[in-house]
């Protein structure tokens, strides 16, 4: 394989660190890619230079077409709870860490997804298709302009293999970064394979380098020290996190311990769905026949997942230390939800009836089948004299009407005048967000070659909460065809 000859200054913290949890790689060779979408914020964000995209160099080493001298490209070893059941075999069975970017003051994973098989592939191709690298890039950077926490990506490329899934589809690779790709899994294999080194090692890692909760009196904490700062940490950005996933409506699809960041960013995005009537039941992944993951259910899944890792966490840390900081994460996750959506009925003070006023909206909002984004984005343009256009929006309309009423009592014992109300509500209640049949019309014609459709898409994400006259058609809720896309695990 040929020499790179761009530079980066890359590290290799986790090979150093957890190396047990490290397969090193030669890359497969993806062949002649090509990029379909690029994100130059991320790029600036990675403090990559302008030509990033435009020099062959960076997208050969990244799709495997090149190697550079100090990267030590590696797959990740990790387990996890699939659907409540545990699953040794799984790993980075078709991504790679290429390398640990360290730019002036952060470090950042560059991990390319799609890269080929590694010893943790089982019988899986570790392919990627363009269909889901889309939808995760697209994902990904629109739920951090919604300011979700969330990894992001540097890009899409396409290549010219055909990958069999239900149909033939086309190959791809996406370059995604974050912090870490350090998941619940890592902890839970250490912990059944009963390799307290690597375990503390873990801990260690994560307490002092990955989420740097060290200070200087880290010298003489003990690893329960750690690991109860650790697991506190995780239980708290968790919480904070689904709170932010239900209030704009986000469903991840598959909350496998795996999937979940020790970070608390959204990660590993499958069959993700924002959602478009309100339907607290509902499910994005059609291969989750028993909803285990539906809308509802996410806050209670969180913390499923937080027992398994408080589980792993249990060789060192006692069942009262568990129990304790898997207490703070109910009341931290409706402190931020209320407070979410308290935003988004324009109150900012708190009043006892809040809660009932929300229940209500969105007891109007299931019943009726109203969209939810587009009915919060109406609500935020309600003036105090357009009654009607809450209530015409509504089929049982008497029972809006009495829901204003009370609406319109409550904002009187705001004091920000309506028209400052009401920019407050529009820069939480978004106008526009990535709806499934947006994403597969974006998709569908980048298969067919053209990008343009993409390219606005993202343009509109990028600022969800402004008006953006130009692109009034993307705050449209779906056609017909639209409405019950089957989105499964098949990536
Ligand atoms: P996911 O459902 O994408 O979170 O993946 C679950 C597990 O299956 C992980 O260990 C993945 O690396 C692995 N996996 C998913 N798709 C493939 C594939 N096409 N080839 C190899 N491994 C895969
Ligand atoms: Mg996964």
């Amino acid at each position: 394989m040929s020499d790179n000859k761009i530079q980066l200054n890359l590290k290799h913290t986790y090979a150093d660190n957890v190396g047990e949890l490290a397969s090193f790689i030669i890359p497969t060779k993806l062949p002649n890619p090509e990029w379909v979408i690029t994100s130059n914020e991320v790029a600036e964000l990675l403090e990559l230079p302008d030509s990033v995209f435009s020099n062959s160099e960076y997208l050969n080493w990244f799709s495997g077409n090149s190697s550079l001298a100090n990267a030590k490209p590696l797959a990740q070893k990790y387990t996890g709870h699939q659907f409540g059941h545990y699953n040794p075999d799984l790993g980075d069975g078709r991504g790679l860490l290429l390398g640990e970017l360290q730019i002036s003051t952060n470090r950042w994973d560059l991990h390319v997804k799609g890269a080929g098989q590694t010893p943790y592939s089982r019988s899986g191709d570790g392919r990627a298709v363009l269909r889901s690298s889309i939808r995760e890039f697209l994902a990904s950077e629109a739920l951090h302009h919604l300011n979700i926490p969330t990894s992001r990506a540097l890009g899409v490329f396409k290549t010219s293999e055909g990958i069999q899934r239900e149909t033939l589809e086309q190959g791809a690779g996406l370059i995604r970064i974050c912090r870490s790709h350090l998941r619940f899994g890592h902890f839970e294999y250490a912990f059944y394979q009963n390799d307290t080194e690597l375990f503390e090692s873990l801990v260690d890692y994560t307490y002092s380098d990955v989420l740097q909760l060290g200070s200087l009196k880290s010298e003489s904490l003990t690893i329960q020290d750690k690991a109860l700062a650790v697991f506190e940490n995780v239980v708290k950005s968790t919480a904070l996190l689904i709170a932010k996933w239900q209030a704009f409506g986000f469903c991840h699809g598959v909350m496998n311990t795996d999937n979940m960041s020790i970070l608390g960013i959204t990660f590993d995005f499958g069959p993700y769905g924002f959602l478009d009537d309100f339907d607290s039941k509902h499910v994005c992944n059609h291969s989750d026949y028993n909803g285990r993951y539906a809308f509802d259910e996410q806050p209670g899944v969180g913390l499923w997942n937080l027992k398994a890792l408080g589980h792993a966490f249990s060789s060192l840390l006692s069942k009262d230390q568990l129990v304790e900081c898997l207490a703070q994460y109910e009341p931290i996750l409706v402190n931020e939800y209320s407070g979410l959506m308290r935003h988004k009925l324009g109150l900012s003070k708190n009043d006892k009836g809040d809660q009932v006023l929300l229940g209500e909206w969105l007891g109007l909002l299931q019943k009726d089948k109203r969209d939810y984004t587009n009915s919060w984005r109406l609500l935020s343009n309600y003036d105090g004299s357009n009654d009607a256009s809450i209530i015409d929006h509504f089929i049982d309309r008497a029972a809006a009407s009495k829901w204003l009423e009370k609406y319109k009592h409550r904002l009187l014992l705001e004091k920000d005048d309506t028209q400052v109300r009401m920019q407050k509500m529009k820069a939480v209640n978004p106008k526009y967000i990535l709806r499934n049949y947006l994403a597969q019309q974006a998709i569908k014609a980048a298969e067919a070659g053209d990008n343009a459709e993409l390219e606005s898409l993202f343009e509109v994400l990028k600022q969800p909460f402004d008006e953006q006259p130009e692109f009034e058609q993307y705050a449209q809720t779906p056609p017909n065809w639209g409405k019950e896309l089957s989105i499964s695990c098949s990536s």
